[in-house]
């Protein structure tokens, strides 16, 4: 196991033990690394009890991370769950390292990224990938967002309100939004996660993205997912867009074109001309 065999490591220099993870005895602490006091050789891992068997993992996984990272610089990390589980950008930087160490460790980029483009995704790949990696669905659902090539957003509902939400790299680029006509956000009419009589979908529903998002072609398809937790307070939605064709406002491939050509110009041995 990777917190017993750690101390013997480069990444555990000077460090004789990192005990085995004991309850936490704060209760608004997801998790915490603690150096002993009277001996800087010893170090300790503290853990929600309450929490899931998966969340109790990835909070393990995300203070190795402190530890590895982090442990000259301080002796104590408190982390409370948004700080572990959510990977928001608004949380610390030592907290998204410490995180994204966690889901390297337990959810392999390369191996995710594998699964994800091979085969068509729905939610009922994404749940079969956070079993064989041990981590829970939401945590999967993130790290999915991070690794897809698609246009892709993931969003939590808490109580029916927008809480918290996450873009693909390239839903960032191609500036896919979410149309907000309340705050904090509610779900859209005529979407899935405004049907209060349907709490899984788990196939994907397809429909016209400007359904969900500002300035796309009523053509343009995306898939929409969704997933109730018990007490259907909380709910996540993944919308997977069909690719984005280059914007009014986004010249770039045609600077590419251009570019390609000045450079065959060049090559051909003649002095370029510019206007
Ligand atoms: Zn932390």
């Amino acid at each position: 196991m990777v917190r017993e065999g750690l101390p013997g490591t480069p990444y555990g220099e000077g460090v004789k033990i990192i005990k085995p993870p004991m309850a936490s005895p704060i209760k608004s602490s997801e998790g915490m690394l603690v150096c002993n006091p009277d001996d800087p050789t010893e170090w300790g891992i503290f853990v929600n009890e309450d929490s899931s068997p998966e969340r109790r993992r990835f909070t393990i996984a995300h203070e190795l991370g402190h530890f590895v990272l982090h442990r000259a610089k301080r002796r104590t990390f408190n982390c409370d769950k948004a700080a572990v589980h959510l990977s928001l950008e608004s949380a610390g930087v030592i907290e998204r390292e410490a995180d994204e160490f966690a889901s390297n460790l337990l959810m392999p980029g390369d191996v995710l990224r594998d699964r994800i483009t091979s085969q068509d995704v729905d939610l009922y790949l994404l749940s079969g990938l956070a079993k064989t990696f041990g981590v829970s669905f939401e945590a999967l659902c993130i790290r999915f967002i991070k690794f897809t090539e698609k246009r892709a957003i993931l969003l939590h509902w808490d109580n029916g309100f927008l809480k918290y939400e996450w873009r693909s790299r390239s839903a960032v680029l191609s500036n896919t939004r979410i149309r907000r006509l309340s705050d904090p956000a509610e779900p859209l009419r005529d979407t899935v996660a405004a049907d209060e009589s349907i709490t899984q979908e788990w196939n994907g529903i397809d429909m016209s993205a400007a359904v969900w998002c500002v300035g796309e072609q009523p053509y343009m398809k995306l898939q929409e997912f969704k997933h109730s937790y018990g007490g259907r307070d909380r709910v996540l939605t993944l919308l997977i867009l069909e690719d984005a064709e280059p914007r009014r406002w986004d010249n770039s491939w045609q600077d590419q074109e251009s570019f390609d050509s000045f450079d065959q110009f060049t090559s051909s041995g003649q002095m370029p001309i510019r206007k």
